[in-house]
């Protein structure tokens, strides 16, 4: 088994199902007593966001930069960026160091690809749903065709995931909001919609909608778990 390291967060509330998920999943595969070789790496959130809303990427990636290092240093043979929108600065962590940092972007897109869906509707920060760094990989990389809901949902469905999700708070009120915003991307044209936020699963499960959801927490977690068995 290879040993993975996680980029924790953003906020640590998305770590502990990434943990959970990648030693379910290295148990289930291997049976026993066996579990995930991890070594992780956790920022502080505040920090990050700060560079986020204040535009400063440049500096947000040399951040992360040295967190790859350091899981390198540590033993990493490969790299779990636990974040959707902090992979806009992937090729900044990606030059800094040797090992391969596994891009949350595409077991997503495979996922898609094999349940034969081809519109997907998009949810995540503004960031992700706003900026080609994502929404292109999953467009130019993969074929896709991405849907994202119109400005004001938009804002609901950024706002809910830095002043709740991001907290450990998770609200009926806000539960019924991403719903609706679901079922307008739904009447847009959506065959699936993608949870590009490793926040949202907290909040929205597949019970709560009629149509298939993508979970990039789950799908990013799984993956990693299956390239270190390979
Ligand atoms: N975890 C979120 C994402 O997947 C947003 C917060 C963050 O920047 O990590 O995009």
């Amino acid at each position: 088994m290879k040993t993975i390291g996680l980029i924790g967060g953003m906020s640590w509330e998305s770590t502990i199902p990434y943990y959970r998920q990648i030693n379910e999943t290295i148990k289930q595969r291997l049976g026993g007593l066996h579990s995930a070789k991890i070594v992780l790496y956790s920022v502080d959130f505040q920090e990050v966001e700060a560079l986020q809303h204040a535009g400063q990427w440049e500096q947000a990636g040399l951040l992360l930069a040295d967190v790859a290092q350091r899981l390198e240093t540590a033993g990493a043979e490969g790299l779990v960026l636990c974040t959707n929108t902090m992979h806009k600065v992937a090729a900044a962590i990606e030059s800094a160091t040797r090992v391969p940092l596994l891009h949350i972007a595409d077991p997503t897109a495979e996922a898609i690809k094999r349940a034969g869906v081809s519109t997907v509707g998009l949810l995540g920060t503004r960031f992700t749903m706003e900026q080609d760094f994502y929404r292109a990989r999953l467009e130019d990389k993969h074929g896709l065709t991405v849907l994202t809901p119109n400005t004001e949902d938009r804002d609901t469905v950024h706002r809910i995931i830095y002043d709740e999700l991001c907290l450990g708070r998770i609200g009926a009120d806000s539960r019924a909001t991403y719903i609706e915003i679901i079922n307008r991307l739904v009447e847009n044209g959506a065959e699936a919609v993608i949870l590009g936020c490793t926040e949202i699963s907290l909040l929205i499960e597949p019970q709560h909608v009629d149509i298939p959801l993508f979970d990039t927490t789950q799908l990013h977690a799984v993956h990693a778990a299956d390239w270190m068995l390979r």
